[in-house]
């Protein structure tokens, strides 16, 4: 198919160069495209589609570096029983919450809303985080499922934690095992401070047999620095 992009203002990804101009793109595994500053100067079948883009910026797809698609349904959702008043409370309160309210219908409608707030936003890829303690085994082919369907490339993973117990970090070791067994994606851990040393030798044991990386939340907050010290502390104490 071919689309005719007029009146569209174009980015250069390299030089950051805007442009005011008019693309021909064939679409398509051998796909181009091709510039024309006059329009008058492409030739224009009836079967072509021609999108007037003025006042639109067009420039190459985003991709989305960390995304949780389950909280796409959290705006508007009712307040926390009570206000939190730090990082860890946002989490218990709000997040650890609506995480473990989520069902396969849940998970899809997010799954869904955030693919296509994607597209909307120019981004043709998302890493994504997924974490629904109540609902884990298949989770992950949901969202890809829903990712599939609005065109949205991905590289999912489950957030393994031990913050709703041992039962559920092997679950969701499981549920990555079994993931990652048909498709490629990541090992998802939440972060150190609620993951055991166990669950984390396990986790880094699923890398190695996929060949593949571990998605995890890196001091996003100084509690996890604290709880570093702590545990250091407290092993060197013992030692
Ligand atoms: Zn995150």
């Amino acid at each position: 198919m071919t689309l005719i992009l007029k009146n569209a203002i174009f980015i250069d990804w390299k030089t950051l160069i805007f442009k005011q101009t008019n693309i021909k793109i064939e679409e398509g595994i051998n796909g181009s495209f091709q510039f024309f500053d006059d329009f008058s100067k492409i030739e224009i079948s009836k079967k072509d589609e021609v999108l007037d883009c003025e006042g639109k910026l067009v420039t190459k797809s985003f991709a989305v570096g960390h995304h949780h698609a389950y909280s796409a349904l959290a705006r508007g959702m009712p307040a926390p029983k009570r206000n939190p008043a730090d990082f860890v409370e946002i989490l218990k309160y709000i997040w650890w919450n609506l995480d473990k309210n989520l069902d396969k219908n849940t998970i899809e409608a997010s799954a869904m809303a955030t693919a296509i707030a994607c597209a909307k936003a120019g981004s043709t890829f998302a890493i994504d985080h997924h974490a629904s303690p109540n609902f884990i085994e298949g989770s992950l082919d949901i969202i890809a499922d829903a990712f599939d369907k609005v065109g949205i490339n991905h590289l999912l993973s489950y957030e393994i934690s031990d913050r709703d117990g041992k039962q559920k970090a092997l679950r969701g070791l499981e549920e990555t095992d079994r993931y990652l067994s048909q498709h490629q994606g990541l090992v998802g851990l939440h972060a150190s401070f609620t993951l055991s040393n166990s669950t984390l030798n396990m986790a880094a044991d699923l890398m190695q047999k996929y060949d593949t990386g571990i998605h995890i939340h890196v001091a996003e907050d100084k509690y996890d620095q604290e709880d570093s010290i702590r545990i250091t502390i407290k092993e060197l104490l013992s030692a």
